[in-house]
């Protein structure tokens, strides 16, 4: 992924595109580029979501290029970037940034937007805003927004430094405890802050410190941090994947979502080989073509299953009920307990998910995976088969073996 640092440095430095339809079109060529083409088989919000929500983590570049524009809200936020650079983003401005960033000030002030990086930016910001925010937020300078000509120094009291909590409503501080800390409010600032105080109270004030403050003290990895926020937001509707129903439905039982965690977080991790993890996820994602599926797209193609030639070739089918397979999973079923010396149920929520807890011997529970993905490696391999590969292929035992089993 040597792209993604590149398309950063370009958001970054020129965070200005304002027509989704580039967004579209570079999404297109991603698609083309990842499916070879053909028809996607995985949605693409499962692309883009985190993989410790289930998702393969493909980078949503509209996003990163909305998360680039934010870091350079967090520095009209904090007014911690050398003042000399904010002073020349917004020389020609009337109001501070935090006039433009909370109290609307642009609406009025056409000028902002003339400055097409500015707008671009805010255009962003105004995306986010109020799902950063639903009250007054208390980084909020109300002097700053005011009087930033005038005063022009950097040390604005926030909301935060001139309110005190009682019972659960905030009160502004009396004009002496707040120039104890800013010696340069006089009483005309402090009316001014008052002002401000009556006005946003109506809103009401934010109770603790949300995401975007969190953000305002980071220093290192910001784009990421707000990327991952946002990305949340994305795919926050797409939380149960249907491939998780559909598999709930399967197993005749629900699947708790802390289960199927427990394979993207931990059990996925067990290895670093790219194609068993492939094999999980593509189970997972019921990725496979299906007798089924098949003969929808092509009429003169049969639906039935392709080992027993009677059924319809669903998904299920053609993994666990199938009586063709059910021969292979018997035969791993009693291999893997005499290779483990353990007792288990011949269940597919553990030999097709792996969601198998054997109490406190983790090494018995990773090489359980590894058997199992083998297992159904295999089984892949002769997907189209009309027979059951051969379990000699996957492992190889004595003739000893063979005659104790019978
Ligand atoms: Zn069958």
């Amino acid at each position: 992924m040597s792209i993604l640092p590149k398309m950063i440095f370009l958001f970054l430095n020129i965070p200005i595109i304002r027509s989704i339809q580039r967004f579209k079109n570079w999404n297109k060529d991603l698609s083309k580029f990842i499916w070879g083409g053909k028809k996607p088989r995985i949605k693409r919000t499962h692309l883009i979501d985190e993989k410790k929500r289930g998702g393969l983590g493909l980078p949503n570049l509209q996003l990163y290029h909305d998360a680039c524009g934010l870091t350079w809200i967090k520095d009209w936020a904090t007014l911690k970037k050398t003042l000399k650079i904010l002073t020349l983003e917004g020389a020609d401005l009337r109001s501070g940034w935090h006039a433009y960033l909370w109290y609307d000030k642009k609406s009025i002030e056409k000028n902002f937007g003339n400055h097409f990086i500015r707008s671009s930016l805010m255009k962003i910001w105004d995306k986010y805003k109020r799902r950063f925010h639903l009250k007054t937020p208390l980084w909020i300078s109300p002097l700053e927004a005011c009087e930033r000509k005038e005063l022009g120094r950097d040390n604005w009291p926030r909301y935060k430094d001139i309110l005190i909590r009682t019972n659960n409503n905030y009160q502004i501080k009396s004009q002496e405890d707040v120039s104890k800390h800013f010696t340069n409010i006089g009483w005309f600032q402090y009316i001014q802050l008052k002002e401000y105080y009556t006005k946003d109270k109506k809103l009401g004030f934010e109770d603790q410190e949300g995401y975007w403050e969190m953000i305002m003290k980071l220093e290192k990895k910001v784009i990421s941090k707000i990327y991952k926020k946002l990305l949340e937001w994305e795919t926050e509707t797409d939380l149960i994947k249907e491939c998780m129903s559909k598999w709930a439905k399967n197993l005749g039982k629900s699947i708790q979502l802390a289960e199927w965690e427990k394979c993207w977080n931990t059990r996925l991790k067990h290895t670093y080989a790219m194609d068993l993890k492939e094999n999980w996820i593509k189970i997972f994602y019921r990725w496979y073509w299906t007798p089924q599926k098949m003969a929808k797209f092509n009429k003169n193609a049969s639906n039935k299953c392709w080992k027993c030639g009677v059924e319809v070739g669903t998904f299920y089918h053609c993994w666990w009920t199938c009586k063709k397979v059910k021969v292979y999973w018997k035969e791993v079923h009693w291999r893997i307990q005499k290779m483990l010396q353990i007792r288990i149920d011949l269940n597919p929520k553990y030999f097709l998910l792996g969601m198998l807890d054997i109490d406190k011997d983790r090494n018995k529970e990773v090489l359980f995976n590894y058997l199992t993905t083998a297992a159904r490696m295999n089984l892949a391999k002769f997907w189209k088969d009309k027979e059951i590969p051969e379990i000699r292929v996957y492992a190889p035992t004595t003739e000893a073996e063979e005659e104790t089993k019978s």
